[in-house]
């Protein structure tokens, strides 16, 4: 435990953590010093003017990484910043796309240069665009995006330099309609695409084509853009920048941001006396502690936000912290309150203010809060449960201690292998990246219907198809047979009187979209893939959207349509399925002496065969009920790794103890592999079996779980050996006996959780890493 005296920040989680009863709670505590600014001079080629107006907003010199981020895009290198929150990233685009809008304006005001700002999100575009009217320079700045008056439009693509949009009208909007647009491509000096992060599993996919597609459609014009990328801090920002734009891309990733102290917390509630799924102990839910640590931090006076999953959670922590404030004052319980839903902005600037006038000390907020309220100075971040990534848990921290202030944060771990591999691996969120923001532009359901989009723009010709990979030219001959498009000597030609960017819905994972339409109003409250429906939106699921709970009445499949209703139920709901598998085709392997890890196609079929219904919070079953859903196959990428017989028995390991061993094997590595790949448990599946037909072997696969794949198991695969290491400590260091929800124990196993043998499981894999330690790769 790194131990520094005199540390405020560190005595208020010392304080916590030695509240009698709480001995064993905090699992480590990681004090990380402040940290001095960096700075670099302006550079000189950036206009005085520009600089100026940022010194009259208290900017007086950039930050190292900001100064060399924004060099290289003035020398039209493509870079990609990576830096922590509140690292100024802004500041490295706009500083060359500013200087050479204004450098290049005609004698009469006219636009000379270009810039196209793509964005996640709307909210985020419009962010940005107060922010660069906010600086008061000369730019005619404007966002793009679905909102956008069709009569303002017509001025957006004559007048505006700095156009701000999202991938969605990309795709939809301005590719299809380029020639409208052949003015603004003509000039465009500088593509930014911010947070880029956020582009990663099928959705990273689809942009990724759609970059290509405006790189494209850019050369058509004689522009060659430069490309500058602005990413949380991950893994090999430069690998998912190269994949995301098709481009070599310079990495930036030295933060010169100051920084105060910051104390981060790592907590684990301990194993109550609720008995769960066959017998296994249940841990103390994360929100009921993390109500605990919000009223005592309140009680001393320490500005905290409280993030929790669910609407319901946010009511549960911040009532339940104001009744235990009561008990020591009663004017105490006034000071905690529950950030509702519905975001109008009043109400948020009521809370602002209460907060700041001190009214108010604690707040209890879902993690959709990430926009649109302005709650900085804080002094403590709360987090019930992983955030899903550390690039979201770092800017959930960043909430606290905004600039040089001191912060500090807790992180209370959820009853699952990755919270709890996390609380006792610090290194995993404190140390090197390895988790990285992940894709695959090759999958062929998603490069098709971008294909047939891009031929619409401009015949596919020969020489372009190495811009989108190296599986275009089989999609393309695919999509000729299927009659879609039409091969001539001179390329490949949409012929069809469709739009064809209308193919791809760049936002959906597979299969149609259901909507999620609530009883009462009618109203579409949301929608889920078709691929997640049964698992999600099936009769009887408790479903969560933007932190409010519903029930879902009915789901019809032949419309596409779940009727949901508000609801407020004291239970979870998770469904379990049922999967088979059939390899393909092995695309890529490794031996790791007699054993074997490969990655290839596979058809999964699985059926929703029922759900559990778990009492909230305490995670206790209280039910399951059936279902009756269809059989649904799916041709996808996955991992496997097979253990020969000879090498199992020479381990001890009885074919009566290898089903157990297998399955707990695969439950585990699911739970894990989000560590690796940007990636949530319900998007990949598995199936673990002692002898499989296709490959004679005991054999564990882990599966991506949408069409075609979205790069989860390649990345298992390329980082096997870190994930699989892991998976072996989660189970080997869990403190219970049989195994539990924290090791080996799935929310979707389709077979109760049965059998499962967790010192099996151990064995098996410490045959399997110890061959795999042996092997040189
Ligand atoms: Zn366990
Ligand atoms: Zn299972």
């Amino acid at each position: 435990m790194a131990q520094q005296r005199g540390s405020a920040v560190a005595d208020v989680v010392r304080r916590l953590a030695a509240v009698p009863g709480r001995e064993d709670r905090l699992t480590h505590l990681e004090v990380l010093p402040a940290r001095a600014a960096r700075y670099a001079d302006w550079p000189e080629w950036a206009s005085p003017r520009v600089v100026e107006s940022l010194v009259a907003r208290g900017v007086t010199r950039p930050w190292t990484h900001q100064a060399a981020a924004a060099d290289a895009a003035h020398e039209g290198t493509h870079v990609v910043l990576s830096t922590g929150t509140a690292s100024g990233k802004s500041l490295a685009y706009q500083l060359p796309a500013l200087t050479d809008i204004e450098r290049h304006r005609g004698p009469r005001g006219q636009r000379g240069a270009t810039v196209l700002y793509v964005a996640p999100t709307k909210a985020l575009a419009q962010d940005q665009l107060s922010a660069l009217l906010g600086l008061g320079v000369d730019v005619r700045a404007a966002t793009y995006d679905g909102d956008c008056p069709l009569d303002q439009r017509d001025w957006v693509r004559d007048h505006a330099d700095y156009v701000l949009t999202n991938p969605d009208m990309l795709h939809r909007s301005i590719l299809p309609g380029h020639a409208r647009w052949a003015a603004f491509l003509r000039t465009l000096r500088y593509v930014v695409v911010d947070e880029c992060h956020h582009y990663r599993g099928v959705f990273g996919a689809h942009v990724s084509h759609v970059l290509r597609r405006l790189r494209r459609v850019c050369a058509a014009y004689g522009a060659s853009p430069t490309f500058v990328l602005a990413s949380a801090t991950v893994a090999e920002p430069e690998v998912a920048a190269r994949r995301l734009t098709g481009l070599e891309v310079l990495p930036v990733t030295g933060d010169g941001a100051p920084r105060g102290e910051v104390a981060l917390a790592l907590w684990e509630p301990p194993l109550t006396s609720y008995v769960g799924e066959n017998g296994a102990p249940v841990r103390r839910a994360a929100s009921s502690e993390t109500a605990d640590l919000l009223a005592d931090l309140v009680a001393e006076g320490v500005h905290t936000l409280a993030f929790v999953r669910s609407r319901r959670g946010v009511e549960q922590v911040a009532l339940s912290a104001a009744g235990m404030l009561a008990e020591v004052d009663p004017a105490l319980a006034d000071r905690v309150a529950a950030y509702r839903g519905g975001y109008l902005p009043e109400e948020r600037r009521e809370l602002e203010q209460a907060l700041r006038r001190g009214e108010l000390v604690g707040l209890a907020a879902t993690n959709a809060l990430e926009l649109g309220i302005d709650v900085s100075g804080l002094d403590a971040v709360l987090m019930a449960g992983f955030p899903g990534t550390r690039a979201a848990l770092w800017q959930q921290l960043g909430r606290a201690g905004r600039g040089a202030q001191d912060a500090m944060g807790v992180l209370v771990a959820r009853d699952d292998p990755l919270d709890t591999y996390l609380v006792h691996h610090p290194e995993a969120l404190l140390g090197r990246p390895v988790e990285a923001t992940v894709f695959d532009p090759g999958n062929p359901y998603v490069l098709g219907p971008h294909l047939c989009a891009a031929a619409q723009e401009r015949p596919l010709t020969a020489d372009e198809l190495d811009l989108f990979g190296d599986s275009t030219r089989a999609v393309l001959d695919s999509l000729v047979a299927a009659g879609l498009l039409r091969r001539r000597p001179s390329g490949w030609y949409w012929t069809d009187r469709r739009r064809a960017a209308d193919i791809a819905d760049i936002r959906s994972t597979g299969g149609a979209q259901v909507q999620l339409v609530e009883a009462d109003t009618g109203r579409v409250v949301g929608t889920v893939d078709g691929g997640r429906a049964h698992s999600s939106a099936h009769q009887g699921a408790v479903y969560v959207h933007r932190g409010e709970t519903y029930l879902v009445e009915s789901l019809d499949l032949d419309e596409h349509v779940a009727v949901i209703s508000r609801a407020d139920p004291d239970y979870s709901t998770s469904a379990r399925e049922v999967t088979d598998i059939v390899v393909v085709q092995e695309r890529d392997s490794r031996s790791w002496g007699d054993c074997r890890l490969s990655v290839g196609e596979v058809d999964v079929s699985h059926q929703v065969v029922s759900y559990l219904k778990r009492r909230q919070p305490s995670g206790e079953v209280i039910a399951e009920e059936p279902l009756d859903l269809p059989v649904r196959t799916l041709r996808t990428t996955a991992v496997w790794w097979t253990v020969p017989d000879d090498a199992l028995s020479e381990a001890g390991l009885a074919p009566d103890v290898l089903p157990g061993a297998a399955h707990a094997a695969e439950h585990c590595s699911i739970g894990l592999l989000p560590l690796f790949a940007t990636c949530d448990r319900w998007d990949i599946g598995g199936v673990s079996t002692a002898r499989h037909a296709d490959t004679g072997r005991l054999t564990v696969f882990v599966h991506d779980g949408h069409p075609g794949g979205a790069g989860f198991a390649e990345r298992g695969f390329r980082a096997a050996r870190e994930w699989l290491t892991a998976t072996r400590d989660t189970i080997a260091s869990c403190e219970c006996v049989d195994g539990c929800p924290s090791c080996i124990q799935s929310p979707k196993c389709g077979n109760q959780n049965h059998p499962l043998d967790k010192d099996g499981a151990v064995r098996l894999l410490d045959v399997l890493l110890t061959a795999g330690g042996l092997a040189r790769e």
